[in-house]
C-alpha cells in the first residue's frame, strides 16, 4: 500500500522522537512491502518563528490532504509570551477542529516489564491496568467563548461550556464500538448532579447504549472516577467523557501506568484519517540531549497503522518489538530502574527497528 503521512515534528524533543518513529515506520514498510511518503508540515513554535503563525495554511493543507498525521509535540518557554491567539497550542486546536477530530483515544496499559514504575500499591497494580479513555475533543468549555470583563472595580472571567446531542452521540458510538472489541464495558463519566451539559450527556449516552445491548453501561461522577482510577483501575474497560474531564482523567490514567514517555494517543473524526501523537509535551528540559523516550511516538505510529491504515499485523509487529526491547532490559532515562540498560533516544529507536 502507498500512504501519505503529514509529519509535524514540532518543538523541543519533537524532532528527535518523530525521527525515530519514522525510522520504525520505514522498517515496517520494508518488511511488509508498503511505501510511506512523508510530507513536512511545520506547526507550533518553529512555525511562529518561520511564518509568524502557529499553523500556516500550507501546513493545514498538507494535513488535510494526507492519509494521516504524525505529530511530535509543540510549545516551549520561548513562545510563552505570545498572545493567546498566537500560542503554539492554538495551532493544535485549529488543526483538530479543521480535521473534524471529535474523539481522542488514549490507552492506559501497564507494560508487565514496567510494573515497578507504577506508583500504585503493588496489590492494586497486580490486578492489571488496561483501559482506554475516549475523550470528546472539539466541544465543551475548550471551544466555548472566554471573556474577562471589568466589573465593580475588579476583573470577572467567564468560560462557556456547551454540548449539543449530536456531539455527544457520535463520541458515545466510538466508545461502544471500541468496547465491543474489548471487555464490553463502558463507564460514562459526568457531573450530572451539578451541570446541565452533564445531564444531557448522561441522557444521550443512555439512548445510544440501546443500540449496544451486549455492552454494559455504567455512569460515574467525575470526582468519583478520579478516585476509582487510583483505587482500582482494573474495574475500567472503556471510559467515555467530555473534553475537560477527559483531559484531566486521561493524564491521571497515563500517570498510573508508569512513564509519560510511553503513552500514545490518536484523535479521530469521520473516516480513517487521524492525528497520532504521544501524550506528553515538548519536554524542553531535555530537548537536544538524546535523552527523550521515543516509545510513546513509536506506539502512536503503531496506532496509525492499526486504526488509520487497517494494518493490524504491522501494528502488532511494532508493539511486539517494543515489548521485546523492554523485556531485554533496555530503558530510557524516564523509565530507568535498577539493573536496566540505559539508552538514549536514537539507540532506543535502533533497538526497536532491529526487532521488526
Ligand atoms: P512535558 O510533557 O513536555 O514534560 C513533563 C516532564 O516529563 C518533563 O520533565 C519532561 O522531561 C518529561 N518528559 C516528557 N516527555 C518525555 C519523553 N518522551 N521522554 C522522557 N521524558 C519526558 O510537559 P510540560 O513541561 O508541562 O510542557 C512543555 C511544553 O510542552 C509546554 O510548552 C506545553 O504547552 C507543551 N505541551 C504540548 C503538548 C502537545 O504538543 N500535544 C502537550 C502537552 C504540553
Amino acid at each position: 500500500m502507498n500512504k501519505t503521512i503529514a509529519v509535524i515534528r514540532g518543538d523541543g524533543i519533537g524532532p528527535e522522537i518523530v525521527g525515530e518513529a519514522i525510522g520504525v515506520l520505514d522498517a515496517v514498510a520494508d518488511k511488509f512491502g508498503h511505501a510511506f511518503i512523508y510530507q513536512e508540515a511545520p506547526m507550533g513554535g518553529c512555525a511562529i518563528d518561520a511564518f509568524g503563525v502557529p499553523l500556516p495554511e500550507s501546513s493545514l493543507h498538507t494535513c488535510l490532504q494526507a492519509d494521516s498525521v504524525l505529530l511530535g509535540a509543540v510549545g516551549g518557554p520561548r513562545w510563552d509570551a505570545q498572545p493567546p491567539v498566537n500560542r503554539p497550542e492554538r495551532g493544535l486546536l485549529k488543526l483538530r477542529e479543521a480535521m473534524g477530530l471529535y474523539t481522542n483515544i488514549r490507552p492506559a496499559r501497564m507494560f508487565a516489564d514496567l510494573s515497578a514504575a507504577c506508583p500504585l500499591r503493588a496489590d492494586i497494580a497486580a490486578r492489571g491496568i488496561d483501559f482506554v479513555v475516549v475523550r470528546e475533543l472539539i466541544g465543551g468549555v475548550y471551544f466555548g467563548s472566554h471573556t474577562t470583563v471589568e466589573e465593580n472595580g475588579e476583573q470577572k472571567a467567564e468560560d462557556i461550556m456547551s454540548y449539543a446531542e449530536h456531539e455527544i452521540r457520535r463520541v458515545a458510538h466510538v466508545a461502544f464500538q471500541m468496547a465491543r472489541k474489548r471487555r464490553r464495558r463502558v463507564t460514562s463519566v459526568d457531573k450530572a448532579n451539578v451541570l446541565d451539559t452533564s445531564r444531557l450527556w448522561r441522557k444521550t449516552v443512555t439512548e445510544v447504549a440501546a443500540a449496544y445491548p451486549d455492552v454494559e453501561l455504567l455512569h460515574m461522577y467525575v470526582d468519583n472516577a478520579a478516585m476509582q482510577i487510583v483505587r482500582d483501575p482494573s474495574q475500567f474497560d472503556v471510559i467515555v467523557t467530555e473534553n475537560l474531564f477527559g483531559d484531566i482523567l486521561s493524564d491521571e490514567a497515563s500517570q498510573i501506568t508508569g512513564s509519560i514517555g510511553m503513552i500514545p494517543s490518536s484523535s479521530m473524526g469521520e473516516g480513517s484519517r487521524g492525528l497520532y501523537e504521544p501524550i506528553h509535551g515538548s519536554a524542553p528540559d531535555i530537548a537536544g540531549q538524546d535523552r527523550a523516550n521515543p516509545i510513546g511516538t513509536v506506539l502512536a505510529a503503531a496506532m496509525m497503522l492499526r486504526y488509520g491504515f487497517d494494518m493490524a499485523a504491522e501494528a502488532d509487529t511494532v508493539e511486539a518489538a517494543v515489548d521485546a526491547v523492554l523485556k531485554d532490559g533496555y530503558r530510557c532515562g524516564d523509565i530507568m530502574q535498577s539493573g536496566g540498560r540505559l539508552v538514549g533516544c536514537r539507540e532506543m529507536g535502533r533497538l526497536i527497528r532491529e526487532r521488526i
